[in-house]
């Protein structure tokens, strides 16, 4: 679904990802982890286009992102940020329904029947009208990914969706990203919630520095790293 080769990012002199490579197949949930700084945003951001690459190649099913209009290319790959970016001066509803019917051009009436679906899924469907100042920082953030959701996305790109929200309402959210998880969705999620990664993931990659320092399945990352840096951080983290 996703194949990523010998992706670099620099910011002026300083080079961000330095020639990362890995393929992410149909269904596949991802947890990207790494210490502060090592490339995680930058990553999920290159795949978005929200960065252009400094050099590599991203395909996105088959098709050659770099190559594709910017707005095509985010049709596909909904994305959930940590601070939920929610427009403030709509309800939640027609936070929901914009991109759909300005982007896609679905008719309101349709864009609104699945708007009201994606909210009764994350458990907001009583919400529909009240502008996100009114919600909690779960509220929103299930909000920000039902509005990701309502673009009929192909891949989710998650940047550390519950790094912003008190820890009681971490939960909620990892309860709405793990039932869609089970749905079926490609998902890349950026995240320190370890036993979330552990327990849903398919795959950890971890970035360390600008490298894809591993790539594994989550039972050997977590119990057996191969090398000594993913070891050291996860003697801290754990
Ligand atoms: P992480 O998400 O793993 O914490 P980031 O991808 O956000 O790491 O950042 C990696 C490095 O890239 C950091 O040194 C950061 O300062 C730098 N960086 C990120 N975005 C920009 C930008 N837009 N301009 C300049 N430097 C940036
Ligand atoms: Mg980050």
């Amino acid at each position: 679904m996703i194949k990523i080769e010998n992706l670099k990012k620099s910011f002026g002199k300083n080079e961000v990802l330095k020639g990362i490579s890995t393929e992410i197949k149909e269904k596949e949930v991802i947890a990207v982890i790494g210490p502060s700084g090592s490339g995680k945003s930058t990553f999920l951001r290159c795949i978005n286009r929200l960065e252009e690459p400094t050099s590599g190649k991203i395909t996105v099913g088959g098709t050659l992102i770099t190559d594709k209009n910017v707005l095509k290319v985010r049709e596909n790959l909904g994305m959930v940020f940590q601070n939920f970016n929610l427009f403030p001066h709509k309800t939640v509803l027609e936070n929901l329904i914009y991109a759909p019917m300005n982007v896609k051009g679905v008719s309101k009436n349709k864009a609104i029947e699945k708007a009201e679906d994606l909210l009764r899924q994350v458990g907001l469907f009583e919400k529909r009208n009240e502008y996100p100042n009114r919600l909690s920082g779960g509220q929103k953030q299930r909000v920000a990914i039902a509005r990701a959701l309502a673009m009929n996305p192909t891949v989710m790109l998650f940047d550390e969706p519950t790094s912003a929200l008190d820890p009681e309402m971490v939960k909620e959210v990892l309860n709405v990203m793990k039932s869609l998880a089970e749905s079926g969705m490609t998902m890349i999620i950026v995240t320190h919630e370890m036993g979330f990664a552990r327990e849903v993931a398919d795959r950890v990659l971890f970035l360390e520095g600008g490298y894809l320092v591993e790539d594994a399945a989550p039972e050997v990352f977590f119990n057996s790293p191969k090398s000594d840096r993913a070891r050291a951080f996860l003697d801290k983290v754990l």
